[in-house]
């Protein structure tokens, strides 16, 4: 299927791995040219070169935390009226609930609620004005079904989707659409990470870990990557200009419910 954007324009944050790498690819393969975004220049460059090899698409990397405003500026001065932005940024840690302190969770509230809601801010006037806009926040499974040791990813995105909820319909007569998308487990760094404490305790490697999550999944396995960032794409195509404000669970089934 043609998604209709050869030609446009994407902001994709948080771009040189997992994710938000695999997002930035899905567009790039539909002729989408890209602004991402990673803090370590090296896997950013070498992510933009991947892409550009791929797909031949014009990539400028911005090398800078998103969650800062210097970062969001960058960003921006780069690619000032996007057609497509990808909010997406760094998970928070894991911890106790008991334990987490104003600090943790102000930077929580940065990283996974503000700093979307900032970008959406910069962007969502111009796109309005075009007539076409498409925004996918990158949030959690964790956000319809809670992950006892991420309080902070908890709490902070579900911020977010409170209100994305209320802006998605406001805006969505202009044919921009605001939609979250809701990972379950892939196979990317973060996850592994995610892993390493739990591994620890069961005396575990982290490998061993994720192969008993894949086995417990309903589909046998965990999510690839590239599965992410087709359905990102899909979402900022032409023809999903009536899909607005969902929540889209991409777990491979693992979130148990006859309906969400
Ligand atoms: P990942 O593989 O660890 O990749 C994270 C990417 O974000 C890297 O490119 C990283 O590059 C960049 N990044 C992190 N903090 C940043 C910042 N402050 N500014 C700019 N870039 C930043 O993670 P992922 O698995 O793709 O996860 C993406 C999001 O989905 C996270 O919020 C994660 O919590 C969420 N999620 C993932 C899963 C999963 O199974 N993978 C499940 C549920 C939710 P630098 O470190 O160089 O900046």
């Amino acid at each position: 299927m043609d998604l209709g954007l050869r030609g446009k324009t994407a902001i994709v944050c948080a771009a040189s791995k997992g994710l938000g790498r695999a997002s930035a690819m899905a567009l790039a393969r539909e002729g989408v040219a890209l602004v991402i975004n990673a803090r370590g220049k090296d896997a950013l460059a070498a992510t933009a070169d991947d892409i550009r090899a791929a797909t031949g698409v014009d990539v400028q990397a911005i090398a800078a935390d998103i969650t800062t405003a210097s970062g969001r500026a960058a960003v921006l001065e780069a690619a000032p009226a996007p057609d497509i932005l990808i909010n997406n940024a760094g998970g928070p840690p894991a911890g106790n609930f008991a334990t987490l302190t104003p600090e943790q969770w102000h930077a929580a509230l940065e990283a996974n609620m503000l700093t979307p809601i900032a970008l959406i801010q910069a962007v969502i006037a111009g796109m309005r004005a075009r007539r076409f806009g498409r925004i996918v926040n990158i949030t959690s499974a964790s956000v319809k079904s809670p992950i006892p040791t991420l309080g902070l990813s908890n709490g902070a995105r579900a911020g977010l989707t409170g209100f994305v909820a209320g802006v998605a319909r406001e805006v969505a007569r202009d044919n921009v659409t605001i939609n979250n998308l809701l990972p379950g487990p892939f196979l990317t760094d973060r996850l592994r990470d995610n892993m390493r404490a739990a591994a620890a305790s069961a005396k575990r490697s982290v490998d061993e870990e994720i192969a008993l999550r894949a086995k417990a999944n309903p589909t046998g396995r965990v999510g690839d990557p590239a599965e992410f960032g087709a359905a990102c794409a899909f979402l900022c195509g032409v023809q999903a200009g009536f899909i607005v404000g969902q929540n889209l669970l991409i777990d491979g089934g693992a979130f148990n419910a006859t309906l969400g």
